[in-house]
């Protein structure tokens, strides 16, 4: 398969450094908000990027972070910590606001059927790692101490600006004043910031009392879970310029080789055109979905019409039509579930493997998307196509298995239950009984019994 690499600029045949395992890196959230529909967009990528990798029976080690210190509300080292900006604002601890930020994002990424990373790493527990890793960078030369921390000389690495191709002195001749003028270049960033007393987020470093920079803490991390090559580093476009240039300079400064073999990057959405931003009221979330009579899912379909290098616009119209297609097409799949002409194996054939050019081709869901349409609407209805959309689906994502008749429906189910039943399928799938036992356990205490039929799993209220 090919995949786009930002560094190269090109589409790449994918090839993983060791057999068959491919070990993955993806920017997490900063948990100190509600995440917008705009940042799930590129969880859905990264989650599409994990589907058809297995699909193509790669196996995964995929570590996702959990900022909850250390990112500065600019990217660019200036203005206050996001955490301890929120937490004061809340009257709230930073670690009670990162806890309730966390848990609401993962309850979002379940809502949209966004699989959960094999690993997932919080910064304020990978501390250690991240003094050693800046350490390890001083000794090198490649850190300075300033009165306020400890920042990466961009100067010692004649390539820095690779991966966007920046013009550092351009960029500096029209830059606004410097507000830090201890750095000995404006694009220098910090890897320690030493805390004011008040900061309630600090630790005991060799440059006394403090706290991680944001970018630190990605190559610290990714290095602990992944080593020092790993295969695929994902986020969002606005990372290209800064913070994925930093991690690539503290790596490569630090080890004396590239990290990461390829990069990617999901586009922006965009609402109405335009920025997503506070001011405007239009960070929308899950809830304001919801809260529109809108499924969660119907925003997933809306993320696989456009591809995910392409900038992807939100309205509202555009959210209710893509809730009425979803709709189309799992009845159009239920009319396949229930229909009782057998297709030709060729035709099938054929379909799959036009899918799988499609999403072999650097995850070109919306070309895969039409295919879906031409099996969803193909004249004989036959449970072999059937089978062949819940394959697909093994992608998509949209629940095509769970489709049943409108009176059969069950209620709307809570999405953290959801979860559990899933956790426990794939449980059940891994003949792991115990865990199983344990969710099914979970489950019965919180109200919801489970039975295992010939159809699948079925659930109801006690
Ligand atoms: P943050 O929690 O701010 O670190 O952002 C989480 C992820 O969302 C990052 O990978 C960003 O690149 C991404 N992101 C932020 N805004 C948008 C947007 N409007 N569209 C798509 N992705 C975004
Ligand atoms: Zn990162």
């Amino acid at each position: 398969m090919k995949i786009y690499n930002t560094l190269t600029r090109r589409k790449e045949e994918l090839k993983p450094i060791t057999d068959n395992e491919l070990r993955i890196y993806s920017c997490g959230p900063t948990v100190y908000n509600y995440a917008h529909i705009g940042n799930l967009r590129t969880y859905v990528f990264m989650d599409i990027l994990r589907r058809v990798l297995k699909y193509n029976g790669f196996k995964l080690k995929h570590v996702m972070n959990i900022t909850d210190v250390g990112h500065l509300v600019s990217d660019a080292d200036e203005g206050e910590d996001k955490m301890m900006k929120t937490a004061k604002e809340q009257q709230k601890s930073p670690w009670e606001i990162a806890e309730y930020y966390t848990g609401v994002f993962f309850r979002d990424i379940a809502a949209l059927n966004i699989e959960k990373p094999e690993i997932i790493a919080k910064a304020t527990e990978h501390i250690d790692e991240m003094i050693e890793f800046v350490q390890g960078l001083v000794e090198k030369g490649y850190g300075y101490e300033t009165s306020d921390g400890i920042y990466f000389d961009i100067s010692k690495l004649p390539d820095y600006g690779k991966l966007s191709g920046i013009d550092l002195e351009g960029q500096m001749a029209g830059a606004r004043v410097e507000v830090n003028d201890e750095k000995r270049h404006p694009a220098d960033f910090a890897l320690w910031k030493k805390a004011p007393k008040e900061h309630i987020m600090q630790w005991p470093s060799p440059w006394g009392m403090g706290y991680p920079g944001w970018h630190i803490e990605c190559s610290a991390m990714g290095r602990k879970y992944l080593g020092d090559t790993f295969d695929i580093h994902t986020g969002g476009v606005d990372h290209i310029p800064v913070h994925h240039e930093n991690e690539i300079a503290q790596s490569e400064a630090l080890l004396g080789h590239p990290a990461v073999k390829y990069w990617m990057h999901g586009e922006f959405l965009l609402v109405d055109n335009g920025k997503m931003s506070k001011s405007l009221g239009n960070t929308y979330t899950i809830e304001d979905l919801k809260a529109r009579g809108l499924n969660p899912l119907a925003f997933r379909y809306l993320c696989l019409n456009a591809h995910y290098r392409n900038k992807l616009n939100f309205t509202w119209d555009a959210i209710q039509s893509a809730q009425v297609s979803l709709d189309r097409l799992l009845e159009g799949a239920l009319a396949h579930k229930n229909g009782t002409a057998s297709v030709d194996a060729e035709l099938i054939a054929k379909f799959r493997q036009d899918f799988e050019e499609a999403i072999n081709d650097d995850l070109n869901i919306p070309r895969a998307l039409g295919i879906v349409w031409n099996v969803v609407r193909y004249h004989e209805k036959s449970k072999d196509l059937f089978d062949l959309l819940v394959l697909m689906d093994s992608i998509l994502g949209l629940n095509i298995d769970k489709v049943q008749p409108k009176e059969e429906k069950q209620e709307e189910i809570d999405p953290e239950i959801e979860e559990l039943i899933r956790q426990r399928q794939q449980a059940r799938k891994e003949k792991n009984w115990k865990l199983a036992d344990e969710i099914r356990d979970k489950l019965k205490e919180m109200g919801i019994l489970l039975k295992d039929t010939p159809e699948g799993v079925k659930w109801e209220k006690i």
